[in-house]
């Protein structure tokens, strides 16, 4: 059955019995495993400038094959969280993006590998594990980004500005994840300094057909542009939404329309041809 979904489908558990202790305790057993055997894996998923056209970052996406059934963060993270795997997790997560970040480069690569970030790493040492993994393997900060969500950054905030400033002389980019959902407060956006304002896809749902999400994302590209940062836009899944981000001066673009996360190839991940052209 498995087989049967695209390369790169999430499967969906029934949900009916909600969690119940024998799925939970049966899940835990089966996460446990999975860190210590062969069983994570990452997809990637291009990010691409609307200036140039080019696929400048690939956003690491976690995937647990369970079963040959693939399952995505949404079923396991919060259950990973509850047991204390979330640093191990991460760690995985961020050298597994550096070693296929190095694959890429020896390939002749030059853009950056996105990997989210949860709170667990950023209060320990993110910045410690990102410097040891890129002298590790020989990468330059350019080969990688990281994207934090504004709920994970003001936890506590003056952890996150010194974590952010670091990363930044090492050369890493800080992209704030699913901007506007979570509550950021402009003081803090202005000492963080990130890289890039990563817009909710709940906003560019409706910003091709709904004035009020439009406004709100014409309000986030300004203010980002204003504040010097870059716009990145995701979730976007049709051609009238890519048409309108591009109007407003959207600097950047992901979503199931350009591609669909996928498994690593050989070579840096591409988008459909022919959809930013004109
Ligand atoms: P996110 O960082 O906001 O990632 C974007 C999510 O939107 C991904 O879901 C991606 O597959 C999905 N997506 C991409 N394009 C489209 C589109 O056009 N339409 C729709 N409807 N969805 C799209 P995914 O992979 O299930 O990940 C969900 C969340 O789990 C991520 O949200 C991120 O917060 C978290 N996550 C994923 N990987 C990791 C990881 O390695 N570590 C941590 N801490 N969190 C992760
Ligand atoms: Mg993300
Ligand atoms: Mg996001
Ligand atoms: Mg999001």
């Amino acid at each position: 059955l498995a087989k049967e979904r695209g390369r790169g489908q999430l499967a969906t558990f029934d949900r009916s019995h909600g969690d119940t202790s024998g799925r939970r305790l049966d899940l835990m057993q089966a996460l446990h495993a999975a860190l210590a055997g062969d069983v994570l894996e990452l997809h990637f998923q291009p990010i691409v400038s609307l200036r140039t056209g080019e696929v400048t970052g690939a956003e690491a996406l976690l995937r647990w094959r369970r079963d040959g059934v693939l399952v995505g963060p949404g079923e396991f993270l919060h259950v990973a969280e509850s047991m204390g795997l979330t640093l191990p997790i991460g760690r995985w997560v961020l050298r597994a993006a550096c070693a296929q970040a190095a694959r890429w480069r020896r390939a002749g690569a030059t853009g950056r590998v996105f990997v989210n970030v949860s709170p667990a790493h950023l209060a320990l040492g993110l910045e410690d594990d990102v410097r040891a993994l890129l002298e590790e393997f020989g990468l330059p900060g350019s080969a990688l980004g990281v994207e934090i969500t504004e709920t994970t950054l003001m936890q506590d905030p003056e952890t996150s500005i010194s974590c952010l400033h670091t990363l930044r002389d090492l050369g890493v980019s800080a992209e704030i994840d699913d901007f506007g959902t979570g509550y950021s407060s402009l003081a803090y956006l202005k000492e963080l300094e990130p890289q890039s304002l990563k817009i909710d896809r709940t906003f560019v749902a409706g910003v091709h057909r709904d004035e009020r999400d439009r406004r709100i994302v014409q309000a986030i590209i300004s203010l980002a542009r204003s504040l010097g940062v870059s716009s990145t836009a995701e979730g976007i899944e049709s051609p009238e939404q890519l048409a309108t981000l591009r109007e407003l001066g959207c600097d950047a673009a992901q979503g199931y329309l350009l591609r669909r996360p996928a498994p690593p190839e050989g070579s840096w991940p591409t988008v459909t041809a022919g959809l930013l052209d004109g």
